[in-house]
């Protein structure tokens, strides 16, 4: 195998709100490649464009990155030799770059006004700022150089253009794609400097692509489209030859397949489609996350790393470590990966299932305690045994368990009135009787008990067991019946034997 280059990657959103599950799978994947090349993970937060700017943004996306454990190496409040990381504190850099396209004739001053811009869209509902229109708008194209420098200097407001060349190829070699050919008279002269001094996402990004050393950009697909103009950047700025490679991920569809996977989707369907819950300004702008919705990070991470690359193999449970060593952007797909909500939530089920015990228990006691109980760590762990092969997200635990921890709420009495027999009361209380005395109040013993129980009276396991469940659990459902008596203990499961059976013979008399 080739020795792999050690990669330098970014991850660089912007702080406009919630941070999309999209954007973490972008985040996963330049942290895997890090990882697996001994390279470098890095957070950059591109928040040149103030009016988008949403406060909290920030501290999400650095929370939600330490929750599923992608730790930049570098970025804001991480350390790194290449700071700042955050684009506003970097503005006094961008200038000198736009100049620099200004001096070598690959940018241009624009006053063109915003009622000028708009007059021209109206008359034009195409319009484009471009080779074949700057002629007629008001640049430094078109003015006399005198007048241009009397605008700069009386403060005149003014942009700086990027001037895209008429009539190139402008090719990407996209390690996803292949080969994508941009025709440079479908670009327009995006804006690279704004009025405020402040730079463009795409003056800035390549700016800071460059002194950041990035060897990689992995990012999701709404990209691709710009790195025409990005291409451009490179070359006129005299950095094509260490241009960064780039890949762009395919898009995340909705869970039905049919277009792309948005935040409205989320709430329509009751699912998360961000890894925190947000809480906006308005009910239509918060939204449930994942961590919320009782999600393992790992877990999460395990269906991200699926939406889009495929190992090859029938594994689909990988560790990170796992997932380090086998990751790679061959694999990754060009067509959109369905976002299937169901194999997110068989993943979940998949690592509380593999979970150590003590793991486990420490993540479903604060759901417990939220509930007011504090269990011993023993009976805790006891009941995550118990319970962890019958959940699929945390909040399950208490859902299908809360009888481990008081008494039962309610009754299955349909259930309840298909099997209890109040013939057989004496006989149950007997049973109960029977089972404090049992050698070891343990599930084996208390099983040998029922059976010595069934076969002295001439019971089946289908007279018996539903009874005991119903009165222990309140439900057909559950664990074991006796491994949850043995965890209940016995003073609770004669007081719950004792009162159930008062209450199944009231379900009998008002049926
Ligand atoms: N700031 C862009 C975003 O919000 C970054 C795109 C890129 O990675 O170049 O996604």
């Amino acid at each position: 195998m080739p020795e792999q280059q050690v990669m330098r990657l970014r991850f660089a959103p912007s702080p406009t709100g919630a941070l999309h599950i999209g954007g973490i799978r972008t985040a996963l994947y330049n942290y895997l490649l890090a990882r697996q090349s001994g390279g470098t993970f890095i957070l950059r937060i591109e928040d040149t464009d103030q009016g988008r700017y949403v406060p909290g943004a920030e501290a999400y996306i650095v929370e939600s990155l330490q929750w599923l454990g992608l730790v930049p190496d570098e970025g804001p409040g991480f350390g790194g030799n290449f700071g700042p990381y955050r684009q506003s504190e970097r503005k006094p850099m961008y200038r000198q770059y736009a100049d620099q396209l200004i001096a070598a004739g690959h940018g241009y001053y624009a006053f063109d006004t915003p009622e000028a811009l708009d007059a021209a869209r109206q008359a034009d509902p195409n319009f484009k700022y471009a080779a074949a229109s700057r002629l007629q708008m008001r640049n430094s194209l078109t003015l006399p150089p005198d007048q241009v420098e009397a605008l700069l200097s009386s403060g005149e407001p003014y942009t700086i253009r990027l001037k895209v060349p008429a009539g190139e190829k402008i090719v990407i070699q996209d390690l996803i794609r292949g080969e994508v050919v941009f025709d440079s008279d479908e670009l327009d002269d995006k804006v690279m400097l704004k009025s405020d001094g402040m730079p463009t996402y795409h003056l800035a990004n390549i700016v800071d692509d460059h002194l950041m050393q990035i060897t990689h950009v992995i990012r999701g697909e709404e990209w691709l489209s710009s790195t025409a103009h990005h291409v451009l950047l490179y070359r006129f700025l005299g950095w094509e030859n260490t241009m960064p490679s780039f890949a762009h991920l395919p898009l995340i569809l909705k869970p039905s397949g049919k277009g792309k996977l948005s935040k409205r989707d989320g709430k329509q369907l009751g699912i998360p489609v961000f890894p925190l819950s947000w809480l906006g300004e308005s009910e239509e702008d918060s939204f449930a996350g994942f961590r919320e919705f009782g999600f393992e990070p790992k877990a999460v991470l395990n269906f991200l790393a699926l939406l889009g690359w495929n190992p090859g193999t029938e594994q689909e449970v990988f560790s990170i470590e796992e997932l380090t060593k086998a990751f790679s952007l061959e694999k990754i797909g060009k067509s959109g990966a369905r976002f299937d909500f169901d194999k997110a939530k068989w993943f979940n089920q998949q690592y509380i299932q593999s979970m150590p015990v003590d793991a486990l228990a420490a993540r479903v006691r604060p759901l417990i305690a939220e509930k007011g109980h504090q269990p011993a760590d023993a009976y805790l762990q006891g009941f995550c045994n118990l319970m962890k092969d019958r959940v699929t997200l945390y909040p399950d635990f208490w859902e299908k368990g809360y009888y481990c921890f008081e008494p039962v709420q309610s009754y299955d009495l349909s259930a309840v009135q298909k099997k209890w027999q109040p013939a057989r009361k004496t006989l149950f209380i007997q049973l109960a009787d029977r089972l404090l005395g049992a050698p070891a109040f343990h599930a084996a013993s208390l099983d040998a008990e029922v059976h010595a129980f069934m076969s002295d009276y001439q019971l089946k396991p289908g007279d018996v067991l539903p009874i005991l469940r119903l009165a222990l659990a309140g439900t057909m459902q559950g664990p074991a019946v006796f491994e949850l008596m043995e965890l209940l203990g016995p003073e609770v499961v004669k007081n719950r034997l004792y009162n159930a059976f008062e209450v199944f013979d009231a379900a009998i008399v008002q049926a």
